[in-house]
């Protein structure tokens, strides 16, 4: 048994993965993997538990309306979990359908409205004969650094008082094609339209978010100055 284990759950693997959006734990463990640190990943779909304490990173991918609906029937049966989790300050990565559902509810592209399980406060409102579609870039305010990512959404998210965007929008459309921010960040949930996956082509973001959960598994380490030491990649 390693010295240090991450164990992450991915939501609904099966369902939301848009894109690939699980190479978004291939890039986590790449780089856990660099420091040693061991990587271990549940799937936790339809019918199963979430453990709010087993976990310390959660990746919750993007689907299509149809798979968002499908997920949405089942969300009820692990949103106190997983609002217990993310107010634990758990590390979570929600990428397009996936930060959507953790929001108040959404509208499919018809209009019809779909519940949330309103762990944060956005919203997520539709467009008719319209999508979002290509090539996204961000500035993160706090940090100045720059993620690049592809969207491909008809959902216009529109982010609470407590959460900030991820990112200022550099190129492309972002939440909502109006108020210039993209995704979101509250505690330590980052929600994202960026598909590519996101942390595969952007590992400065992703050396951040494994930064967060091993400081949070194991505060005692130094870990901040082990990760300068590696080379974020863009694959
Ligand atoms: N169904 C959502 C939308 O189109 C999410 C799409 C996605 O996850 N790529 O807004």
């Amino acid at each position: 048994m390693a010295e240090f284990q991450l164990n992450t759950a991915h939501l609904y693997a099966d369902l939301m993965n848009t894109y690939g959006d699980y190479g978004n734990l291939v890039a986590l463990r790449y780089y856990a993997k660099q420091m040693g640190v061991a990587f271990q990943t549940t799937t936790v779909s339809i019918g199963d538990q979430f453990d709010a304490d087993a976990y310390d990173f959660v990746l919750f991918g993007g689907g299509q309306d149809y798979e968002e609906q499908v997920v949405a029937a089942d969300l009820p049966t692990k949103a106190t979990a997983i609002k217990q989790y993310i107010e634990a300050d758990g590390p979570f990565l929600g990428v397009c359908g996936g930060f959507q559902l953790l929001g108040e509810y959404f509208l499919l592209a018809d209009g019809t409205r779909v519940e949330g399980i309103s762990a944060m406060h956005h919203y997520t409102l539709n467009q008719p004969h319209s999508r979002f579609t290509g090539n996204v870039q961000i500035k993160n305010e706090e940090t100045g650094q720059i993620y690049n990512g592809f969207e491909n959404h008809q959902g216009r998210t529109f982010i609470a008082d407590d959460e900030r965007p991820l990112g200022t929008i550099i190129q492309g459309n972002g939440n909502n094609g109006e108020d210039g921010g993209e995704g979101l960040i509250y505690k330590n949930v980052f929600g994202t339209y960026f598909h590519g996956p996101v942390l595969t082509r952007n590992g400065n973001l992703a050396l951040r978010i494994l930064q967060i959960a091993l400081e949070r598994k194991y505060p005692a380490v130094d870990w901040a100055s082990q990760i300068t030491k590696i080379e974020p990649e863009s694959f």
